[in-house]
């Protein structure tokens, strides 16, 4: 155990408190550029990484001691101003927002420029209100670009909180010890913001980690669960998704009807117009079937001129989406990319009240329907017969039991973000 006088005498050794401030500071900033350089496509972390070194040589320029490199303070607090605007530069060139160099070195710039005039000498007040208000701008850029994020993802909902706390940590505590309580900032300040510079340092860097790795799962993620053509979800994902709205609608006896679309002639379109034709009328459908559809319901792509959607509907209920849908795609596959194509589309539609989910049972059954609307001319929709059992559990769904908002909620959250925030409400 140490006793007192060594705790005082050890912790606030300010030489050595620097030192490690400095290298914790700059090996972090080196472990974000070598990150970078592994993953060149997140040019953030350039960014934040050389922030970090500037960072670090600001520290040991503050730190060093009198008779060595003496550098007006002015570069050294120019230079963690500049840090200031490379990280908020860096937050914004991470979620796809355009860089402003030049805001980012604003900061830094006015600084120099107002150091010179008189009243805002080293150590005066005004100089540190100026640089606390310089330092407060940058904190509320950083805040208000992590928060225009938040509700995309979890990572960013945290780093919004998270990281403009330590950044008033690593800037305000300082500062209002300077104010409160003068004496202890004299004697121990260079101690306060080496402390608080490491805690920053390492608290955002972890953060910024985290929303790199974040990131990338959720786009292999997205990746994993979307059709490249068309932005929709894929066959997996489908069953996936369906099958979690069967149960929970099966476990109140609600229906789900499955609707499966197969577009009209569509080897002859390729034929006649060409592949990329083609491929701008699958989109066509791809947007049509999204815009005819609540959000809360289900739209796949299950591969090739194949489409399938899921409502939580009876029978019934889906004949108004299947004929809105067949309607709204008969206008909007007249004319594509400006050639009068006229693709339409026919559907074939399956209900079920079962508990338990088998999505393949109800895709045959909807492809069976397909079959005799293909048959019947095309161009429309036809409905499986209904499944033995179908009688009671449409007796029991009038009765009142319908599945609670929450569970809505568990399947709805499967979309992907992309598609879900195209659908538009009918
Ligand atoms: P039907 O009305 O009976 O459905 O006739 P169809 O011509 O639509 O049916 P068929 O299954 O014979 O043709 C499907 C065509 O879809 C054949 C294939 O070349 C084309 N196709 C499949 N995937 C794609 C794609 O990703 N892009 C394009 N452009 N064509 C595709
Ligand atoms: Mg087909
Ligand atoms: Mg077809």
């Amino acid at each position: 155990m140490l006793d007192a006088a060594a705790y005082q005498q050890g912790l606030l050794d300010v030489p050595t408190l620097v030192f490690v401030a400095v290298c914790i500071v700059g090996f972090l900033g080196l472990l974000l550029i070598t990150t970078w350089l592994q993953q060149r496509d997140v040019r953030a972390l350039a960014w934040w990484g050389s922030a970090y070194l500037i960072g670090a040589a600001a520290i040991a320029l503050w730190g060093a001691p009198d008779p060595w490199f003496r550098l007006p303070p002015d570069i050294a607090e120019a230079m963690i101003f500049i840090a200031c605007g490379m990280i908020w530069s860096g937050v914004r060139l991470f979620h796809g927002r355009p860089l402003w160099p030049l805001a980012a070195l604003a900061g830094a710039a006015s600084w120099l420029l107002l150091c010179q005039l008189p009243g805002l000498e080293t150590g005066t007040q005004a100089r540190i209100g100026l640089g606390a208000l310089v330092i407060g701008i940058y904190g509320v850029f950083i805040a208000l670009e992590l928060l225009r994020e938040r509700r995309k993802a979890f990572y960013s909902r945290t780093a919004a909180i998270l990281v403009p706390s330590l950044y008033a940590a690593m800037f305000m505590v300082p500062i209002g010890m300077r104010t409160f309580t003068p004496d202890v900032f004299a004697a121990h300040w260079v101690t306060v913001f080496a402390l608080a510079s490491i805690v920053y340092a390492l608290g955002t860097a972890y953060i910024v980690l985290v929303m790199v790795k974040d990131s990338h799962v959720q786009f292999y993620r997205k990746e994993a669960t979307t059709d490249a053509l068309t932005g929709l979800l894929n066959r997996r994902a489908f069953i996936d998704t369906a099958t979690k709205m069967q149960a929970v609608q099966g476990a109140c006896g609600g229906p789900v009807t499955l609707l499966m679309f197969d577009l009209d002639h569509f080897k002859s379109v390729n034929d006649r117009f060409g592949h990329a034709t083609g491929d701008s009328v699958l989109k066509v459908f791809a947007r049509t079937a999204l815009g005819s559809v609540r959000a809360t319901d289900i739209v796949a792509r299950l591969g090739g001129e194949e489409f399938v959607a899921m409502v939580p509907e009876t029978m019934e209920g889906a004949c108004h989406v299947a004929e809105r849908l067949r309607a709204a795609y008969e206008t909007a596959g007249l004319m594509v990319d400006d050639i009068a194509v006229g693709s339409t589309v026919s559907i074939g539609m399956a209900t079920s009240y079962k508990a338990v989910a088998d999505i393949d049972a109800l895709l045959l059954r909807a492809d069976e329907a397909l079959y005799l609307a293909k048959r019947d001319g095309r161009n429309r929709f036809r409905c499986a017969a209904e499944e033995p059992g179908s009688d009671e559990a449409r007796a029991r769904m009038a009765a009142g039991k319908k599945p609670a908002e929450g569970m809505v909620r568990r399947w709805v959250a499967r979309r992907p973000k992309a598609a879900a925030a195209a659908v538009v409400a009918r």
